[in-house]
């Protein structure tokens, strides 16, 4: 089954025909990318304007390029897909929302069934951007089958059962009124993200492949060498504290604030920032024996090998609390949002 996903054009349109503006800028998912730049194409042909695309990795609402699209002398930015309540970043970019359809109907049958056959009475959902508008239509037919669904509030940027790879409200909110969480859509990551953050069973509903995923056993492996890393990172002497560099993730209160606590366990620490945290980056700096990173906690949790601890905040906080003289909680990740 080939992907449905869509970007909106009335929106995209909307927006030019109101302001007029000579050069437009572009960043979006490398699963848009393509379409993105088909459309950039039309728009120079239908308008009188330039359209840069910034092709860098982009993933997520905290990647958009409101700075390098002023830079390149932009009137107007766009980033695409992340369909996020908030419709404007900075001075000059516009959250253009992108759509998939693809229908939920049999893999959710198949979830009742076998959700029924486990005694499971109650079911939180959650998504991420494109499925969004599935949630309702998956809740009626899990109703059907007689269990109960749940789909937490919105808050922030996100919407109803909305979820981003480090923010979680909608389903943390929920996650003592169901026995388990269903995460709709093909994306191990997401998935991940919510088993660690709610602490439920996780089931992995992918309307591609038709199947029923439980992800719980890769997100307990995932569980271990994080904690693992957190127990490599109590011996380090030398740290560095890696601010990211990308416009939603500046966060340098929070860098400076952990600076000063692993000083006060005698650690020596160097604030570094860096845009994209990679392997190559960390080796690079050799006399540094562990990092902790605000940046994307993702980058920490997901399976990188750096060849040294490189932690998220829930892991700085655990090591925090372990270098106190407590131990490390598997329960850390059981947060509403992971920075
Ligand atoms: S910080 Fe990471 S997980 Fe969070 S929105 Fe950005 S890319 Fe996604």
């Amino acid at each position: 089954m080939s992907l449905t996903i869509k970007i909106d054009r009335v929106a995209l349109d909307t927006i030019v025909q109101q302001n007029h503006p000579k050069r437009i800028v572009f960043n979006a998912p490398d699963g848009l990318l393509r379409e993105t730049r088909a459309i950039a194409q039309e728009l120079e042909s239908s308008y009188d304007l330039q359209a840069i695309v910034i092709a860098d990795p982009t993933y997520g609402s905290c990647d958009t390029v409101d700075g390098d699209a002023q830079r390149l002398g932009a009137d107007v930015a766009f980033h695409i897909g992340h369909n996020v309540t908030v419709k404007k970043f900075g001075k000059i970019t516009y959250s253009i929302d992108a759509v998939d359809d693809v229908s939920f109907a049999t893999v959710t049958q198949k979830a009742s069934d076998l959700l029924k056959d486990g005694g499971i009475k109650r079911a939180g959902l959650a998504t991420f951007a494109q499925h969004v508008p599935e949630l309702s239509r998956v809740s009626e037919i899990l109703e059907r089958n007689e269990i109960s669904a749940v789909i937490g509030k919105g808050m922030g940027q996100l919407h109803d059962g909305q979820i981003f790879g480090c923010e979680f409200y909608p389903a943390f909110n929920i996650r003592d009124k169901v026995d388990v969480m269903l995460l709709l859509g093909q994306s191990m990551f997401h998935a991940l993200g919510l088993c660690l953050s709610t602490g439920k069973p996780t089931y992995m509903l992918d309307p591609y492949l038709n199947e029923v995923i439980n992800v719980s056993s890769v997100a307990e492996e995932r569980l271990k060498k994080a904690v693992l890393s957190v127990y490599k990172a109590r011996e380090a002497y030398r740290f560095g504290v890696i601010i990211g560099l990308k416009e939603g993730q500046i966060m340098t209160d929070q860098s400076l604030k952990l600076k000063k606590e692993l000083e006060s366990f005698g650690k020596v620490v160097q604030l570094i920032a860096l845009r994209e945290i990679t392997a190559d980056r960390i080796n690079a700096m050799t006399d540094i024996e562990a990092f902790v990173q605000t940046g994307c906690p993702r980058i920490s949790v997901d399976g990188y090998n750096f060849g040294k601890p490189v932690l998220s905040v829930p892991q700085t906080d655990a090591l925090l609390r372990l270098l106190s003289g407590n131990e490390v909680s598997m329960e850390m990740f059981e947060r509403k949002h992971w920075l």
